[in-house]
């Protein structure tokens, strides 16, 4: 069932139930993509149309964070939780490994998506490194041109939203993949050059404050992000 967050539709679906659509979306043969979206994307879908369409067009669109939780919970149309995007593709890598695939890496400073792939290739060992490409490309044609000739079935695209959400609308049917996720900086962290919020920042809901902490000139950034809480408010009071 969908959720509709200031004009973006969420997937109601648990962790579980997230990996259950996710795994069935990667045995049929033909492309699905999944996005990810934390506060931040809502607010920049609400001033592009064209975001905000690629965003609802989606196979499965998540609720990457604990603002998207809280703006549902505000608005009145509560959802059963979060589902991250990095644990989701941590879930899609276990499906792959166990059903045996390939995997292709686009995305983040060059080195990163190498060093990330050797990294989950000694983790999932039924998974198959198909290729890898750093997300600082000046010609999106050719770079699909490359993911298309490793034959990948999952992908991963991470180059900052909302870059990989269209790049993904645009070009994922010509990947030949199955399965697309958009994922923003889960390189770096697959890559052990960025670290997740240790589990007990996780459970309290404060990883968005832990990563603040750790990468202060994101402050700017992150201001605005209350924002969508007000907005989830109005809508709320506005439909009394
Ligand atoms: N990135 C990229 N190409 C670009 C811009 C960004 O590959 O043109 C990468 C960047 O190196 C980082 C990721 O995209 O690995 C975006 O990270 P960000 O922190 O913005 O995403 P978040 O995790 O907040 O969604």
């Amino acid at each position: 069932m969908k959720k509709e967050i200031l004009g973006v539709m969420f997937d109601d679906l648990t962790r579980e139930e997230a990996v259950q659509a996710g795994a069935k979306l990667l045995e049929e043969d033909k492309f699905h993509y999944v996005v990810t979206p934390n506060p931040e994307f809502i607010l920049a879908a609400g001033k592009d149309e064209e975001f905000r369409r690629v965003l609802n067009s989606a196979d499965l669109v998540l609720a990457d964070g604990i603002g998207v939780v809280y703006s549902a919970k505000i608005k009145g149309t509560p959802l059963k939780g979060r589902v991250p995007g990095i644990e989701f593709a941590a879930d899609m890598l276990s499906c792959l490994s166990q059903r045996g695939g390939r995997l292709y890496l686009l995305g983040a400073k060059p080195g990163v998506a190498e060093e990330a792939g050797r990294r989950i290739a000694e983790q999932y060992p039924g998974v198959t490194l198909c290729g890898a490409q750093d997300g600082y490309f000046q010609d999106e044609e050719a770079a699909l041109l490359k993911v298309a000739a490793a034959r990948p079935d999952l992908l991963f695209v991470c180059l900052g939203a909302p870059k990989q959400e269209k790049w993904m609308a645009r070009w994922g049917k010509h990947t030949g993949a199955r399965l697309a996720i958009g994922l923003g900086g889960a390189l770096d962290v697959f890559a052990g050059r960025a670290e997740r919020a240790p589990e007990s920042w996780r459970k309290l809901g404060l990883e968005w404050a832990y990563r603040l902490k750790k990468e202060p000139q994101r402050a700017g950034r992150m201001a605005k992000l209350p924002l969508v809480l007000v907005k989830a408010a109005g809508e709320r009071l506005k439909k009394r």
